[in-house]
This record gives C-alpha cells, structure tokens and sequence, in this order.
C-alpha cells in the first residue's frame, strides 16, 4: 500500500481538515495516511504550533492502524520544528504518546520566519541559503531520534529570488553536509510534493536524491504536506516513481520502524 506519511488535520494551527475529509480523500486513491500534526513550540510570531498528544490520542486512536498491517491505513505522527536548544523539549513531547512517525523540519532560521516574505529583506540568496542548509545539518545531528527530515526545499517555496531552487551545483558542499548527517543518524529523507505541480522541479531535486544515496541513504518517505483535503496523495504515485528511478526504497513508519511501501 502506498501512503502519503505527511499531512495535517484540526490538530495542526493551520489546518482544518477533519479526519473523515482525509480518510475520505486517501481512501478514494486507495492511499494509507500519516497525520503529522504541528509541534513547533516557541515559533515566532503570533503562530502558536503546539497540540496535546492526550487530547490527539483520545480522538483518533481508535482509528490507528495495527502494528505492522499497513493495510489498515492510518497512522499517527507528528511534525516537529527543530530549533537549536530544542531537542529535549522535542524528546519530552514525543514521549507524551506512541507516534507512529516523527519528522523533523526546518521552519524558522535564527528566530526569523521563513515563511514570511519580511525574512527576505536585505538578505541574498547566498546568505540565507547557506545559512538554511547549514542549520539543516546541525539540526538533523541535535535531533538523531527524528525518523524522516521533512522538506528539503521548503524554503524554495518561498524564498523570492529569481532562482528560489536548491541549486544542488552551486551549493553541494553545504547540501551534502545535511545527507551525511542523515546518513551517521540513519534518518530517512522525505521527498515533498508539494512543489511537484512544476515538474522541473524533478530536475531540481534528482541530484540531490542521487547524492544521498551514493552517501549511503537508503529509505524515503514520501509526502504531500495537505492541509485540505484537494491536496491529499497529491502528486504521490509521481514521488514514488522518482524514488524507485533513484533506486531508493520508499517507506513509511509505524510505531516508529520503517516499512517498505508495497
Ligand atoms: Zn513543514
Ligand atoms: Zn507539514
């Protein structure tokens, strides 16, 4: 069973998917879902990221999947912003309840929010990139109990510079920090669907899915980051494809350990 292991329902600030919509949706597409509800505590701003694990559990567990049968279709993640200084709070939040699957991502850069258009003021693309993919790595090291690093290239959804890419060429020595760091913590690496609307965006992202693997990389979750239910599996079945040309092996986790999709 194929699964998009990233999406966010109610549990997240900024979704308000309900469960039946997504269960609904993926259904339709013979799909199986990880929720990867927003915890990012200490997010700038007036965002407040944070749910409680408790109050998650006591309204879906009854709808988990069993243990290792991903033909029941759901499991229960969650996505954790990592920050520097923030992995115990990362560590005692996730003790809190049995997460199927842990992702960690990058959000925020030095206290700045990336996804506003005011981080940008006054900043090349030089400086926040390196700055970017150099957090990236220090994070994935601070934070080594993280099953998946979330969306390499979501700052390239927004950064708005005239090429907002990876640009893997240009920037290798920085990139390839953050797929060794994945490789030492035998951390899996998402590829995010999200940008998959421009297919050149493929082109982008193959040299540094090749280099993760020459590294060492193995497993890829793969995921579209829907916060409505129209975006549900979207562009999944295209993502896995690019995994099996890459000669990666897609996953997902369930009660923390990877299964292969099938
Ligand atoms: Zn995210
Ligand atoms: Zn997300």
């Amino acid at each position: 069973m194929i699964y998009d292991s990233h999406i966010h329902t109610e549990f997240s600030a900024d979704s308000e998917m309900k469960i039946a919509e997504a269960l609904a949706a993926a259904g339709t597409q013979g799909y199986g879902l990880v929720l990867t509800e927003h915890f990012d505590p200490d997010y700038p701003g007036d965002w407040v990221f944070e749910f409680s694990p408790e109050d998650y559990w006591a309204a879906y567990e009854s709808l988990r999947g069993r243990d290792d049968d991903l033909s029941s279709g759901l499991s229960l993640g969650v996505e954790c912003g990592m920050m520097p200084d923030h992995a115990k709070a990362l560590r005692d939040f996730i003790a809190r309840a049995p997460f199927d699957q842990v992702i960690g991502s990058i959000h925020i850069l030095d206290n700045g929010d990336i996804y506003e258009k005011d981080y940008y003021q006054g900043r090349d693309k030089d400086s926040v990139f390196t700055r970017y993919y150099t957090v990236m790595a220090e994070m994935v090291r601070e934070n080594p109990f993280i099953d998946t690093l979330a969306h390499i290239d979501y700052i390239c959804r927004v950064a708005p510079y005239d090429n907002p890419g990876l640009e893997y060429e240009r920037y290798h020595e920085y990139i390839d920090e953050i797929l060794r760091a994945l490789v030492e913590t035998d951390t899996a690496m998402e590829i995010n669907t999200r940008r998959f609307g421009d297919k050149a965006v493929l082109d982008e992202l193959a040299p540094v899915y090749r280099r993760f693997r020459q590294l060492g990389g193995r497993m890829v979750t793969v995921g579209s980051d829907a916060h409505t239910p129209d975006r549900v599996g979207l562009n999944i079945r295209t993502a896995v494809d690019f995994a099996d040309s890459m000669e990666l092996v897609p996953v997902t986790f369930r009660n923390r350990k990877a299964v292969k999709l099938c």
